[in-house]
């Protein structure tokens, strides 16, 4: 058998952690590596595949899309962009799109909006105020969004013009805005930094102090959108509407795709003020309108709640048998168990050997962002093998 980790070892710049696994083949909720082991996949890659692993109707979208028109530019109208363009606008608060290729990029096209709405209609303002542990990309621009000085240290200067707050605090927002403020950025839940929840009232505040200093709220649904949190978009969840807001993992179900939407009033941009050679191609939109499609027809948001609910309600049973769990958190499909201390390495390695893939979020939490295709006995057998390793873990005295 080949050794792909050596081959990596070689040819590859070493900028990830892998884990020790070489993947070779999915369908529906399962993986198998390259020696025939079968995975249950609760990892989705990072909340991506949310109709599981080549679904039907996202291969057969992408195949015939690929034998009919690959890539054109931005140069002509085609037509998968404009389809998707459409649905997603209608079945969003938002009124515009544009398309790209990644989450980074979409908030990196997010943010040049806000940079242009505040020239022309704020007197100038340019500065975006954003929350320490969010999480907006790997760009220079995304990463000064970033409020976590872990991912930005290697990379110094920042391009600045970004302030970074607290999250959940509103007079945190509050104090920092000035007249030189553009926007203000933020996950619906932070999910890199930790799977943190806002208080309910939390973004409804937010939203009345933009519109009392007219500075557009930008929220970054790039792992919250498509689902993941229970509606289709995030900000449903707070009874709120953003005035940018930027998709990517979960839109293409895995086909690399990103977007950015605005409201009329602040989709300022004019011929020449930005572009792409590929966003928006054509088989990326057939892929992304085909996702979304399948999602709105086969009412795929009211099952993926439903099994929430069940993942949510097992995950909350451990907490009260497991004296070292000491939180669930979370919303819809992308929950977090927080430990008591850094086992999560552990937890994810024999999971893995039972056959579960799970996420490590932090040296002391695992994450679960499952296809949102996932049924009930996917829940049943993933939790069995979580109930398993946990059982395990002997327990420390006095914790
Ligand atoms: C993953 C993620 C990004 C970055 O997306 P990439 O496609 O990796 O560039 C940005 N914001 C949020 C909230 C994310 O979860």
């Amino acid at each position: 058998m080949t050794d792909w980790q050596e081959i990596e070892k070689e040819y590859y710049m070493p900028a990830f952690t892998r884990i020790p696994v070489t993947l070779v083949r999915g369908e529906g909720m399962k993986v198998w590596d390259d020696a025939g082991k079968e995975y249950l996949d609760f990892v989705a890659g990072i909340a991506v595949n949310v109709l599981g692993h080549c679904h039907p109707a996202l291969t057969a979208a992408i195949c015939e899309q690929a034998g009919t028109l690959l890539h054109t530019s931005c140069l002509y109208y085609t037509t998968p962009q404009l389809m998707l363009a459409e649905l997603l606008v209608r079945n969003s608060a938002l009124d515009k799109v544009f398309f790209c290729n990644s989450g980074a990029e979409a908030n990196e096209g997010a943010l040049k909006l806000a940079r242009q709405y505040g020239k022309h209609k704020l007197a100038g303002a340019n500065e975006i105020i954003t929350t320490f542990n969010s999480f907006h990309g790997r760009t220079l621009m995304t990463l000064a969004a970033t409020g976590q000085p872990k991912f930005q240290e290697p990379y110094k200067p920042m391009p600045g013009g970004f302030i970074n707050v607290e999250y959940n605090n509103i007079e945190a927002i509050k104090k920092a805005t000035s007249k030189k403020t553009c926007a203000i950025m933020l996950e619906p839940i932070q999910g890199e930094g930790g799977v943190n929840m806002a208080a309910a009232d939390y973004f409804k505040q937010v939203r009345s102090w933009c519109d009392e200093k007219s500075v557009l709220l930008i929220l970054d649904e790039i792992q919250t959108g498509m689902g993941r949190i229970g509606p289709l978009f995030g900000y449903e969840l707070y009874g709120i509407e953003p005035d940018i807001m930027t998709l990517a993992k979960g839109l293409g179900g895995g086909f690399p795709i990103g977007a950015f939407m605005a409201k009329d009033a602040a989709s300022v941009f004019e011929a020449g003020d930005h572009g792409s050679t590929f966003g928006g191609n054509p088989l990326a939109c057939a892929a992304g309108y085909a996702v979304l499609k399948y999602i709105l027809d086969n009412d795929v948001l009211t099952q993926a709640r439903e099994v929430a609910y069940h993942l949510a309600y097992k995950l909350e049973q451990m907490k009260t048998q497991f004296d070292f769990v000491t939180e669930v958190r979370g919303s819809g499909l992308l929950i977090a168990m927080q430990f008591n201390r850094d086992i999560a390495a552990h937890v994810l390695n024999a999971c893995m050997s039972e056959g579960l893939l799970v996420n490590k979020l932090k040296p002391n939490a695992i994450r679960f962002v499952p296809p949102l295709i996932v049924s009930k006995s996917d829940v049943d057998v993933a939790t069995n093998i979580l109930y398993k390793v946990l059982s395990n873990i002997k327990t420390e005295k006095g914790q």
